[in-house]
């Protein structure tokens, strides 16, 4: 490609609307543009990056025998009614109707439609098992829209469902994604880790989300020093030892603590620490409200609560509706004289195991002391409620957690008989039984992965791309008009040996080329000088390591594609 050419307009200064740097270097490289919120135009050079990760995620779905298809992005409503989700899936739905009245959605995944189509070709058990998935845009209206591709209310997904006759089958669909996953993101060159996560409404121990590493992920991970054990921490477990009860119980003692109602004020006026107490927090849902119980020093996981009491709305109460509701004075809530027949009452399993505790009286300006779970509230139920902190003991093994900040680029979900059972895709099994199939679905946000890729490799001049999803791999740079004809015909030798080359043949300053070819982050970059033709020799930078080489002319040809062979066979073996 001749940079003359090219449609990459790209800015000196970059425009207020970005925060983080991919959206950022994304918009001064000439990537994309913003047509709404959330909804970009992908420019040349994201297209060929898009186009490469797409590549490789086909790769690497044939290769586990996913086959490709098309389904359709207007998706009519009642299918969406059948499985029970066009009401769940609420405002981040893009809904329309056409001229008949008729409604419909832009897809914000696929499972209805996939189901239907394979209820209504499979048969038998000798149909199964399938792979089918699609690269293709999908619709969600995000409350907010923002990063730039990170999070698009337009983005693009691949999204593979499988079909199996049992579980067994699933679990062979399931880790040949998960194989596939791990081949995929190495061979794009990112530094990633699978974790386990929540499975939402679906329940039980069956999803991962694979987390490239970056300051700028929205996740927060929770990961073991010793062991492989990490999680999402809206799904991670810890251990915390506890103290061994105190010998001594006592009785509840009613104490006065005026004007002390944050944990912070009763901790230093009882001269106790937050571990000491039990808070007592209401949150609303679509079956009333729920009293919850969890260490002062900890925090609720809303996700985990969520997953416990079910429905789909979850908000905590304000102190003042509480006080409404439940006559309960602010800041003096406790669980002692809670009615489990008026309010379910949750608490978090760590507070069986406590002693001697603080907790709200019910009664303004008290609380009582010494208190023990297991006595004096004891109608609770028993549940893990708390979010887990780094620092904290592995569930697993003697190790520690630490925590780091990821990018969800890909998601993988045993769904079991959700889908099928909602939609009646049955299959007849070997003893003529009609059964439902097992399915499990699986998504890469391939947009977002070429975001996640800047995150990971940039410095201040610009993109540093891996080598197996640059938009090219060499840049050619004449420093000026008369070291065109030597570039022309490194060029053509180039392309002729199959290296994707840029040439930098527009009438610039040296400055604003290197500039542009910082930004845009082509992996290896041939500057073509008098100085160096003089002696028959070209300057090459690599991106990545920033390190500097002398190529003699005769030599170029040859060693571009030895470097790029070695860069991509670097990724693809960490792959295996
Ligand atoms: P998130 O928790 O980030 O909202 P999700 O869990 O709802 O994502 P999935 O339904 O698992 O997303 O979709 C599969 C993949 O699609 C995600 O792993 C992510 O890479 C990508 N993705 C999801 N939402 C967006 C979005 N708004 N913009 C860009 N990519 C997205
Ligand atoms: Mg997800």
């Amino acid at each position: 490609m001749r940079q003359s050419m090219l449609f990459a307009p790209t800015l000196r200064e970059t425009p207020a609307e970005a925060e983080i740097i991919s959206h950022k270097l994304m918009l001064r490289a000439g990537m994309i543009r913003k047509s709404a919120a959330g909804v970009y135009t992908y420019l040349p050079l994201a297209q060929r990056v898009l186009t490469k990760i797409s590549r490789i995620v086909r790769e690497e779905m044939d290769r586990e025998n996913g086959q490709e298809l098309a389904l359709p992005i207007v998706q009519p409503a009642e299918i969406w009614r059948e499985s029970g989700r066009w009401d769940v899936y609420g405002d981040e739905m893009f809904r329309l109707t056409d001229r008949h009245n008729r409604e419909f959605c832009l897809g914000p995944t696929h499972e209805e439609i996939i189901t239907t189509i394979v209820k209504n070709e499979v048969r038998s058990y000798r149909d199964l098992p399938l792979r089918l998935y699609q690269i293709q845009n999908k619709y969600r209206d995000e409350i907010r829209p923002r990063f730039g591709l990170m999070r698009g209310r337009e983005f693009i997904m691949k999204d593979l469902y499988s079909f199996d006759v049992d579980e067994a089958g699933l679990e062979e669909s399931y880790q040949a994604m998960y194989r596939a996953y791990n081949r995929i993101f190495s061979r794009c060159g990112l530094r990633f880790r699978p974790v386990e996560a929540d499975s939402g409404a679906i329940g039980g121990n069956s999803s991962q989300e694979f987390m490239v590493l970056a300051e700028a992920g929205e996740a927060l991970i929770l990961y073991c020093d010793s062991c492989n054990y990490a999680a999402n921490v809206e799904k991670a477990v810890s251990v915390i030892s506890q103290a061994a009860a105190d010998n001594e119980i006592k009785p509840m003692e009613r104490v006065a603590t005026p004007e002390q109602k944050t944990i912070d004020e009763v901790c230093s006026f009882l001269k106790i620490a937050p571990e000491q107490t039990v808070k007592t927090l209401f949150y609303g849902t679509d079956f009333g409200y729920v009293a919850v119980l969890v260490r002062g020093s900890d925090q609720v996981n809303e996700i985990k609560l969520g997953n416990i009491v079910g429905g789909n709305k979850l908000y905590l109460a304000s102190p003042e509706e509480i006080q409404e509701v439940f006559g309960l004075p602010v800041g003096y809530v406790g669980p002692i004289g809670l009615d489990p027949a008026k309010v379910r009452i949750l608490a978090d399993t760590l507070v069986e195991g406590m002693h001697q505790v603080v907790v709200g009286a019910n009664e303004v300006g008290f609380h009582y002391q010494y208190v023990e779970p297991q006595r004096d509230f004891p109608k609770v139920e028993y549940v893990d409620l708390r979010t887990a902190c780094a620092g904290e003991r592995c569930p697993h093994c003697q190790g520690h957690l630490l925590e780091a900040r990821g990018i969800e680029v890909g998601q993988i979900f045993k769904l079991g008989t959700k889908y099928s059972k909602a939609l009646g895709a049955n299959f007849l099994d070997e003893k003529g039984q009609s059964m439902p199939i097992i399915m499990g679905c699986y998504g890469i946000g391939i947009s977002r992965t070429m975001a996640a890729a800047i995150e990971q490799n940039y410095d201040e001049n610009g993109i540093k791309w891996p080598m197996a999803i640059a938009p090219y791999q060499v840049h050619l740079v004449p420093v000026s008009a008369d070291q065109l004809p030597v570039a022309e015909e490194l060029y053509r030798d180039l392309t002729a040996q199959g290296v994707e080359v840029l040439l930098d043949d527009r009438n610039e300053r040296p400055g604003v080329k290197f500039k542009d070819a910082d930004l845009i982050g082509i992996p290896i970059r041939i500057t073509i000088g008098p100085k160096g033709l003089a002696q028959g020799e070209v300057e090459v930078r690599f991106r990545q390591t920033g390190e500097d080489a002398r190529w003699s002319i005769g030599e170029v040809v040859q060693n571009a594609v030895k470097f790029i062979q070695s860069a991509l066979k670097a990724t693809e073996t960490q792959a295996l």
